[in-house]
């Protein structure tokens, strides 16, 4: 079995261009320096299809996809921009967009059909991870939500689907998506909506009917260094895999928790990003043969974290080893482009000079869900 990259130059045409902080150019940078080191010969490269409208009809609505498609040819057209989420600002609508944003979910779903068959073991979908679309809405840089319809397919395969979303932002379409299910669990790590877009994951947001204690939210302080992330990652997310038992596990590697993302106020480094990896491969091999779906997501800081992070990612999800420096012939190839000095080395020392306020309530905060869930799970088994 393999365990692939998902991704083709299309996938870059997702782009909202300008000054958007969604630049593909860190889709180049970060697997280019995956070919530099050598890291895609072992499993290949498998490119994207584009899903179609029955596909996207999962989790969205015909009318939401339509708007969608009409966008994708008039993009000026203001009505429908103004009704569906779409506008300047976050979602500036751009021609090509339909067929973008469905390749990004066509992604999903190669990557979900190879783990299904058992073609892949694990796959990285780098592309993909665009949490915040909802059923009918474009919201917060995503128009289709490619990670719920990868859960969706695996939902109606009957398997019960672990997703766990490491962006700085709540997933709150995929938590939406699933709101009222047992059969996927959506756990999120996020910075508080106090401070942050789109303003929801509180712990008190656990669901509803049967899927009550199936939605999982741990809202982390500004601020939050390596040490405190990955305590509160520890306290929660081992015991609720546990409790829930998945056949698959889907993950979120979006790393804007970095404490340089212009967008976000936590304050981890690039060690948050290959550790969430590490540990939920052991958790998938662990609880499901292996069986385990990554995604890329945010990251703004374009050229010095996305690519160190989803090459650590990767590196993971391949059974590869990433060394330490980063090839100058990397350096030399960007250096013309780069506005800053880019990194001699891939791995930063896990950061840990958070107040001691921040982790104490982070990790209370962590506790308290932990404790609740399992109760709620505990009794319904
Ligand atoms: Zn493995
Ligand atoms: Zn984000």
């Amino acid at each position: 079995m393999t365990c692939p990259l998902v991704y083709s130059p299309e996938c870059r045409r997702y782009d909202f261009g300008g000054g958007h902080p969604l630049n593909s150019r860190r889709l180049e940078l970060a697997t280019d320096l995956l070919r530099e080191l050598g890291l895609l010969e072992r499993h290949g490269v498998v490119p994207p299809r584009v899903a179609s409208d029955e596909e996207l009809g999962w989790v969205h609505s015909a009318e939401y996809v339509a708007a969608v498609r009409a966008l994708s040819e008039r993009p000026d057209h203001p009505l429908l921009s103004r009704l569906y989420g779409f506008g300047p600002g976050d979602n500036p609508p751009f021609r090509g967009m339909h067929e973008a944003a469905a390749t990004i979910v066509g992604g999903a779903l190669v990557a979900a059909e190879g783990i299904a068959s058992g073609a892949f073991l694990h796959a990285f979908h780098i592309s993909g991870g665009l949490h915040h679309a909802q059923r009918a809405q474009a919201s917060g840089f995503c128009v289709y939500n490619d990670v719920a319809v990868a859960c969706e397919f695996f939902r109606r395969r009957g398997w019960r689907v672990l997703y766990v979303d490491a962006d700085a932002h709540h997933g709150d379409g995929t938590q939406a998506l699933f709101y009222d299910t047992d059969e996927v669990l959506t756990l999120s790590l996020h910075e508080t909506g106090r401070y942050l877009f789109p303003g929801t994951g509180e712990p008190e947001e656990l669901g509803e009917g049967r899927g009550y204690g199936f939605s999982v939210n741990v809202p982390l302080l500004p601020l939050t260094d390596d040490a405190s992330w990955v305590e509160c990652f520890e306290c929660v997310v081992p015991p609720v895999a546990r409790a829930f038992r998945p056949d698959v596990v889907v993950t979120q590697h979006g790393c804007d928790t970095h404490r340089r993302d212009p967008l976000t106020d936590l304050g981890c480094t690039v060690y948050t990003a290959e550790y969430f990896a590490r540990r939920m491969h052991e958790l998938s091999h662990e609880l499901c043969d292996g069986r385990w779906l990554a995604t890329g997501g945010g990251g703004y800081d374009i050229w010095l974290t996305v690519p160190r992070a989803w090459t650590l990612v990767y590196g993971v999800v391949s059974h590869q080893d990433v060394p330490d420096e980063v090839p100058d012939t990397w350096r030399q190839r960007w250096r013309p482009l780069a506005p800053v000095d880019l990194p001699r080395r891939m791995r930063e020392d896990p950061s840990s000079d958070a107040p001691p306020v921040v982790r104490a309530q982070n990790l209370e905060t962590a506790d308290r869900v932990t404790r609740r869930v399992l109760e709620i799970l505990g009794g319904r088994a």
